[in-house]
C-alpha cells in the first residue's frame, strides 16, 4: 500500500528511527536517513536498505537542531526522490537533571532538537505536501508527552509540546489528505535508554542487568520493552489509507504505562 511513496526519517541512524526506517523500506518506501554516526556504517546501513528492499536510500547528514539543515534536508529530499509523502520526526536526546541543577545549555539543546526542529521540517514539508494533496507526518513523542517523570524537565516539556504541535498541524491540514499525530512510546531499548541503564546501575551500585529490571518494573506494567519495529509498524500503518481519518492524537505504545 505504501510502495512508491516517499519518506523522511529523522534520527535513523540508530535505535526507534533505525526500525522505522526498516519498516517503511520492507513495505517499499524510498526513503532519505539521518542521524549522526560513524560514516562507513551509516553508509553500510544505507546500501543495506537499499539492497535488501529494492528501493531507493540517501543520507541527510542535517543537525536537526539547525533550522536551516532542516529546511536544506526536506528540500534534499524533494529533490532526490521527487516528494516527501511521510515525514518522521523521530530524532532526539535526553539529558536528567533535577530542574535547579539542569544545565542552560542542555534545555536549549533538548528544546531546539526535539522540539523546534519538528517545526522546522513541518514547516517546510507542508508546502510540498499540499501541492500533492498527501501527506503524513508522525512525529515521535514520547509517554513522557503524556505524563511526566522527575529529572527531565527539557525531555517532558519538548514532548509534551510535540503533542500540542501535532494537534495545531492536524487542525489546520483536516480534509488536505494530509494528517499528523503522534507516537508515545515507553521503554524502548535503544542506545538512548541503555545510558539511562548504565548510569542508574552506576549510582545505585548495582549490576545492568538489575537495573534493567528495576528500570522496567518501575514504569512499564508489562515489564517488557516495546521494539523499534513495533514503532515502524505502527509508522507505516498511520502512513497507509486506513488510517487517512486518525489525525492529531498522540497514541502510547507502552506496554501499559500511561493506563496507571
Ligand atoms: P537513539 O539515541 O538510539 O537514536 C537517536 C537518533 O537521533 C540517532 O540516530 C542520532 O544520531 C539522532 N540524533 C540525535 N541528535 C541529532 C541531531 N541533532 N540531528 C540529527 N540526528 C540526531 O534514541 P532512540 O531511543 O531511538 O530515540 C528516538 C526517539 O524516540 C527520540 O525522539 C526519543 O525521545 C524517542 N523515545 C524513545 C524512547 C525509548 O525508550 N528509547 C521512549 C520514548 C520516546
Amino acid at each position: 500500500m505504501l510502495k512508491g511513496l516517499n519518506a523522511i526519517v529523522t534520527g535513523s541512524t540508530s535505535g526507534i528511527g533505525l526500525g522505522i526506517a526498516t519498516v517503511l523500506a520492507s513495505k517499499g518506501v524510498n526513503l532519505v536517513i539521518n542521524g549522526f554516526g560513524d560514516a562507513a556504517a551509516i553508509e553500510a546501513e544505507r546500501a543495506k536498505l537499499e539492497s535488501t528492499h529494492g528501493v531507493k536510500v540517501v543520507y541527510s547528514g542535517a543537525d536537526i537542531s539547525k533550522p536551516d539543515d532542516v529546511k536544506a534536508m526536506v528540500e534534499f529530499c524533494v529533490e532526490q526522490l521527487g516528494s516527501i509523502d511521510i515525514l518522521v520526526n523521530n530524532a532526539g536526546i535526553q539529558f536528567t537533571a533535577d530542574v535547579q541543577d539542569f544545565p542552560d545549555e542542555k534545555w536549549h539543546q533538548i528544546i531546539a532538537i526535539n522540539l523546534s526542529g519538528i517545526f522546522f521540517a513541518i514547516k517546510a514539508a507542508l508546502p510540498h505536501m499540499k501541492k500533492k494533496g498527501f501527506g503524513r507526518i508522525i512525529n515521535i513523542s514520547s509517554v513522557h508527552g503524556l505524563i511526566g517523570s522527575t529529572h527531565k524537565v527539557a525531555y517532558v516539556a519538548a514532548k509534551h509540546g510535540v503533542i500540542g504541535m501535532s494537534k495545531v498541524v492536524a487542525l489546520e491540514n483536516a480534509g488536505t489528505g494530509i494528517t499528523c499525530n503522534s507516537i508515545c512510546p515507553g521503554w524502548v531499548h535503544t542506545p538512548l535508554v541503555q545510558k539511562q541503564i548504565e548510569d542508574a546501575a552506576a549510582r545505585d551500585g548495582i549490576s545492568v542487568e538489575q537495573a534493567t529490571t528495576n528500570l522496567l518494573s518501575e514504569k512499564q506494567p508489562s515489564k517488557q520493552f516495546a521494539t523499534p519495529e513495533q514503532m515502524g509498524e505502527l509508522a507505516a500503518f498511520l502512513a497507509s489509507e486506513a488510517a487517512a481519518q486518525m489525525t492529531g492524537i498522540a497514541l502510547p505504545v507502552d506496554g501499559g504505562w500511561t493506563a496507571q
